[in-house]
């Protein structure tokens, strides 16, 4: 049914880079099988699921949407997709993304766009733009994405759906396509709550990952945490941050809505305060390029990546590799690291960017101390239209309330509130809990629903 559901809406939507039609069908019968025989089926038993085109998955290519690494077929599989399969679920195919993860709107995918489901003349966010997409058009039921500085979340506000981006360290990044390595966290996108619950306990049920030094074990009982009431807990609300410059009025009317349900259900609402938020950007736009600038180092033509044939030196060949095989976004931002990397810009630039970093963590600690979640939006405004944003520095603001969790490492889930009464584009609500309170973050999640 997955399977016709891509090929009926997939033309339009164009959220696949490619379609694993093997894979499907033959873990498919495999489920068919196992239940024909009466054994106990796994929890996401024939859940048909989609993975960012960054996750390695033997049988098929792992692209980052780049040219760069077109044709090259995963040599092994990512231990989030791995678990994920192991759980029953069905691999449909991989997502388009912006290349390398580089963006909000899936606009630099080397290969196509992809479309919003909702209103096809609108982008579907990014960079996970394609499995926000593959979800919120009924293609798959369960798709992952990895989250550097609001990819999860971000595309999933735009298209409706739920995503979360989990605690630094909970979901292992081995076999992910490294980004920005402090800061690349993979997460789940559903229709509800629970289906990203259920995808969570797929993704930590086998504890720690002893291929990724920074996973982490943590108690991996999403679902049974999600009718938690919200009674009695507190929630903080930031009244600064809802004076971020383009915060629309749709946007902010869906916060206020999202509060009010909150009280309603016996939740008490408290103001803290987030100065160094207002600081997030400027920071991850020093810290995320240097990282990936050292990350992409390894796309070189000989070791990774495309080589470009006839060159008369090693030098010309990685020149010209790198030249041809990356497109602009990914070109500005490795030249942005390498500058800021440099002698003499480096305690200019990123000494304070990391001091920067330690006083957002110190905020979300103070405000920890007094509220179990704070509410905020998601992203300051509903869906654009492709090319309306061509400004790179206007499409970095798209992540004013998704970088901040990144930098200090805690969990927060973009959950859809409707409809906005200005764009008619789907509004949502940011949850953000602190770290490691990724059980709970999802249990307020779910009254929201
Ligand atoms: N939009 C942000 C960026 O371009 C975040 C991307 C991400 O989370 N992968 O870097």
């Amino acid at each position: 049914a997955s399977l016709d559901a891509v090929a009926a809406r997939d033309p339009k939507v164009q959220a696949f880079l490619e379609v694993s039609a093997d894979l499907a069908l033959t873990a498919a019968a495999s489920v068919d099988a196992a239940r024909a025989r009466g054994e106990a089926l796994p929890p996401l038993a024939g859940v048909p699921v989609a993975f960012k085109d960054n996750m390695q998955l033997v049988g098929t290519h792992t692209t980052c949407a780049s040219r760069m690494l077109e044709g090259y077929e995963s040599p092994f599989t990512a231990t989030c997709v791995r678990r994920v399969l192991d759980a029953g679920a069905v691999p449909v195919g991989k997502t388009n993304m912006d290349e390398f993860a580089f963006g909000s709107s899936t606009e630099s995918s080397a290969f196509h766009p992809t479309a919003n489901p909702w209103d096809t003349s609108r982008v579907p966010g990014g960079s996970s733009g394609g499995s926000a997409a593959a979800v919120a058009s009924g293609q798959v039921a369960l798709a992952l994405g990895s989250d550097t500085g609001g990819s999860i979340r971000q595309p999933a506000s735009f298209c409706g759906v739920v995503g979360l981006k989990p605690s630094y360290g909970v979901v292992s990044r081995y076999g992910v396509v490294a980004f920005g390595s402090s800061l690349d966290q993979v997460g789940p996108f559903g229709r509800r709550v629970e289906d990203v619950a259920l995808a969570m306990d797929a993704l930590t049920c086998a504890g720690r990952d002893p291929y990724d030094a920074t996973s982490q074990d943590c108690e991996p009982d999403f679902r049974a945490h999600l009718d938690d009431p919200v009674e009695g807990h507190t929630v903080g609300v930031v009244p600064e941050l809802m004076a971020t410059p383009g915060l629309t009025d749709e946007v902010r009317a869906g916060i206020a809505l999202a509060r009010a349900a909150l009280e309603s259900q016996g939740a008490r609402v408290v103001e803290v305060e987030l100065p160094s938020i207002a600081s997030a950007i400027a920071a991850y736009y020093v810290i995320a390029p240097c990282e990936a600038f050292s990350n992409l180092a390894r796309f070189d033509g000989v070791r990774y990546g495309r080589q470009q044939d006839g060159c008369s030196s090693l030098a010309r060949q990685t020149a010209l590799s790198r030249a041809r095989g990356f497109g602009q976004e990914a070109k500005r931002r490795q030249l942005l690291g390498a500058y800021l990397l440099s002698s003499g810009t480096y305690d200019k630039y990123y000494y304070p960017a990391q001091q920067v970093r330690t006083l957002i963590t110190r905020d979300y600690a103070r405000a920890f101390a007094r509220c179990d979640a704070i509410l905020m939006p998601a992203s300051p405004r509903t869906a654009f239209r492709f090319g309306e944003v061509s400004d790179p520095t206007q499409m970095y603001a798209a992540d004013a309330f998704t970088i901040s969790s990144n930098i200090a490492g805690n969990g927060s889930v973009s959950v859809p509130l409707g409809l906005g009464a200005d764009s008619g584009m789907p509004v949502s609500a940011q949850l953000q809990g602190p770290a490691f309170g990724d059980c709970r973050l999802l249990a307020f999640a779910r009254a929201l629903e």
